[in-house]
């Protein structure tokens, strides 16, 4: 141990930080590995006071976003990402040493990160039933739990979290713990969100982002609803300016009636792509299963996912690896890009069976 390493805190030393697919590079020129929207759409700045600071919780860009999820502008926090929302919801409810967050792998990877940087303790109720959530384990565990953490639909498997499964949670929770539902991927499957549900439950929180099907993961930019107690206890634990001027300024036109407009029509044709690409895949050799997806992104057994993943990589194609997930073995997780992509990715998949049929011969 270095001395730097030794006047760490001991979570941070033992930390593994996020396998971002950025951090996880590759030198491609097809990038299917982090579910972003394939073609970047232009925005004018149009801000020009950057002398100024920023407001905390810039107004035009909290009543937009409060318009477009259908809840008061009390109820959203908007922030650096979801992921920053995810830190908020623990730093705001877990007591460092001492509370522990629940998730149910395999999940989204930042949970548990944002949870050990903090000090928290993990548990976790693997899904059952294709990736449903444990509710009997869940409530065998919830013992000293301040927030759970659901992602629905979920990344990487793509499906709905059984909405019945989400009412009792709600209620096994009451007055015990926050529930988060991730909304990241809603807008595939817009009439699945929870926002309807504020009302009735004052210990939900959903998080929403901007990174996926409105194409601005560069912008970093996510939003939080729930009723105000909630919100009002993460603005306490919040940066004093989360968000720079100008990023404030594209999150408002991308909430534009005609930013949604075009956010609905990109959801129109990724689906598409990912009706093509599911069909195709289903006609390939050395593909297990495909299995349903609500998001922009499909989830594939392969029989053998390892060497296929590499070869893809050294072709410039890259995947998101999910083998060495739980329950995952021989799973490749494939963002919807453009059709061109998706056709350039089957016609290598075609190309390397056909080598791997023959090697066998
Ligand atoms: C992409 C993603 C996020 C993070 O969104 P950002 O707004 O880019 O931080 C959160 N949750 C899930 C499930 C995601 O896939």
């Amino acid at each position: 141990m270095n001395e730097i390493e030794a006047l760490a805190r001991a979570n941070v030393r033992e930390l593994t930080p996020y396998q971002s697919a950025r951090r996880l590079g590759g030198n491609g020129d097809v990038w299917l590995n982090a579910n972003e929207f394939p073609t970047a759409v232009p925005f004018q700045l149009t801000m020009q006071t950057l002398n100024r600071y920023p407001e905390c919780q810039p107004a035009e860009v909290i009543r937009r976003y409060a318009d477009y999820a259908g809840v008061k502008p009390e109820q959203v926090l908007v922030s650096r990402g979801a992921d920053e929302g995810i830190e908020l919801l623990i730093r705001a409810f877990c007591e460092p040493g001492q509370d522990a967050v629940l998730y149910c792998p395999p999940t989204y990877g930042m949970y548990s990160v944002s949870a050990e940087t903090i000090g928290v303790d993990c548990r976790t109720v693997p899904a059952i039933n294709g990736w449903q959530l444990d509710l009997p384990a869940i409530e065998a565990q919830l013992d000293g739990v301040k927030v759970v953490f659901v992602c629905s639909p979920n990344n990487p498997t793509g499906q709905l979290i059984n909405p019945d499964d989400l009412r009792a949670l709600l209620e096994m929770t009451r007055g015990r713990a926050i529930v988060v539902a991730d909304e990241a991927y809603i807008e595939f499957c817009p009439t699945a969100s929870l926002a309807g549900w504020l009302n009735d439950y004052p210990h939900l929180a959903i998080l929403r982002t901007l990174s996926k099907a409105f194409a601005l993961a560069g912008l970093r930019c996510g939003f939080t609803l729930a009723n105000a107690p909630l919100i009002q206890m993460l603005l306490k634990v919040i940066a004093p300016y989360p968000l720079s001027t100008p990023v404030a300024d594209i999150a408002a036109q991308a909430l534009s009636a005609e930013g949604i407009a075009a956010m609905r029509q990109r959801v129109a044709e990724t689906l598409d792509n990912r009706q093509y690409l599911l069909e195709q895949l289903g006609t390939l050799p050395g593909v297990d299963q495909v299995f349903e997806s609500q998001t922009n992104y499909l989830l594939v057994r392969f029989d053998r996912s390892q060497p296929l993943f590499q070869r893809l990589w050294d072709r410039g194609i890259i995947l998101r690896n999910q083998h060495k997930q739980p329950g995952l073995e021989e799973c490749l997780r494939i963002s919807i890009g453009t059709r061109t992509e998706c056709q350039r990715l089957l016609d290598a998949l075609n190309q390397l069976a056909v080598r791997a049929n023959q090697e066998t011969l």
